[in-house]
């Protein structure tokens, strides 16, 4: 047996690399402003692209230096380590568009678009959630129809992160008659400033930046060839959204988790060692120790949770129970960490001159979104058949 837990070497350099990257275009006041005003600094985005690191999920013949999910996962939790608005729209690109069109695209969409995405030049919201549709989402009520050689679509999407920046929205919808649940599904790709699409603001705590919206479609018309796979995958959207990429999406918010977390225990680390208290530093009171010495240790079993679980997604094996058992342990354990950092801060855990509120903010919204944690531990139940 051969056992390593070493970082690759290249890791550790794309990780220097992004760290510098994010000490000098992303200093810790910027990210607070971003979040205040719910602010996303394109700039900043484009910038980022320079590092090459948009190609991660995209194969060479079409651009990229991938695929590598852990490469990926390395680079989200460098940027969610300081802010969740760039964190995300990175997401957006290199896993919604690179993920999905990787392994459902159709030749023509893979090489329009993957050289595109691999620049840093494309990026995809995801149109999955509706008013009545969270976690059971082969309920979806938009519907798509073909006429005259064209897609026409009606409905609402709810939840929509980035629509408003997007160049397409990645929209589960209901193509024939809802009696056969998980059948009679597409997946388009919208451009969100086609006619008949409404994008309207949806205030929310937390992950703040790239903002999250209603969309509503109103008798839009794509053509044909924006169905994802081609035309002929009409009808095929089920399979596509439930496939590969999807499991690799809940390594997408454990990296958030983990880079959140990581930097709360850090900033924690730090004040405890500044702030003094019956004349001495607090992390001198043993329960401030034991807070941080907890902290660290949930940390650290996050980090291997997540980079296990990215390996064997890189590995091509199985790894539909070990990326959901991540994204159930780093999205829980993301959310009591940063709020026993802000507990070591006390008062000033509270206050908006320190990052520990934004943190707990961030982490607080990760066990609901993206699948809920009660949503993993079915899956893992169902994994384990148990009887029922
Ligand atoms: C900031 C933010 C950004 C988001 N971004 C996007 C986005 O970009 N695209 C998108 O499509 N969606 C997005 N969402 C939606 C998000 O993914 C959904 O909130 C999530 O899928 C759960 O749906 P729901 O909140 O409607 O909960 P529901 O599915 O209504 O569930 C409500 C509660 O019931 C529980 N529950 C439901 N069914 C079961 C079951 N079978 N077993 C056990 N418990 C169950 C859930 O765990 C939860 O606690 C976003 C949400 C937020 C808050």
């Amino acid at each position: 047996m051969s056992v390593n837990y070493d970082e690759p070497d290249y890791v550790t350099a794309l990780r220097d690399s992004v760290r510098k990257f994010v000490a000098t275009e992303m200093p810790r006041e910027k990210a607070r402003q971003w979040d205040r005003d719910n602010h996303w600094p394109r700039e900043v985005h484009a910038r980022l692209a320079g590092l090459g690191v948009f190609g991660l999920t995209v194969p060479e013949a079409f651009g990229g230096l991938g695929p590598d999910i852990y490469a990926t996962m390395a680079v989200i939790e460098e940027l969610a380590k300081r802010s969740t608005a760039i964190a995300c729209s990175y997401i957006m690109g290199v896993c919604y568009a690179g993920m999905n069109l990787v392994e459902s695209g159709s030749e023509a969409q893979r090489a329009e678009l993957l050289p595109r995405l691999a620049r840093g030049d494309l990026m995809f919201a995801y149109g999955l959630s509706e008013p009545n549709v969270g976690g059971d989402l082969a309920s979806v009520e938009s519907s798509a129809r073909i006429e005259g050689g064209d897609v026409v679509i009606d409905g609402a999407k709810r939840w929509c992160t980035g629509s408003h920046i997007a160049d397409y929205i990645f929209c589960l919808l209901r193509s024939g008659a809802k009696d056969e649940k998980y059948r009679n599904l597409s997946v388009v790709l919208v451009p969100p400033q086609s006619p008949g699409v409404t994008i309207t603001p949806l205030g929310h705590l937390g992950i703040r930046g790239v903002e999250t919206k209603d969309v509503t479609f109103d008798g839009v018309r794509v053509p044909l060839a924006n169905v994802l796979g081609g035309p002929d995958k009409w009808g095929h959207g089920w399979s596509q959204l439930a496939g590969r990429a999807l499991e690799v999406e809940k390594l997408e918010l454990s990296a958030c988790a983990l880079g959140i977390a990581t930097a709360a225990v850090e900033d924690a680390t730090a004040y405890a060692q500044e702030r003094v208290q019956f004349g001495r530093k607090i992390s001198a009171h043993q329960a401030i120790r034991h807070s941080i010495a907890e902290m660290r240790t949930k940390v650290q079993a996050m980090r291997h949770m997540l980079y296990h679980a990215a390996w064997l997604a890189d590995q091509g094996r199985p790894c539909s129970v070990e990326t959901s058992m991540s994204k159930l342990f780093c999205c829980e354990m993301a959310a009591e960490v940063t709020q026993a950092a802000m507990r070591v801060a006390g008062a000033y855990g509270l206050s908006d001159q320190f990052d520990f509120e934004r943190y707990t903010r961030d982490a607080i919204s990760l066990p609901i979104v993206g699948g809920s944690s009660n949503m993993q531990k079915n899956n893992i139940a169902n994994r384990l058949r148990l009887e029922t």
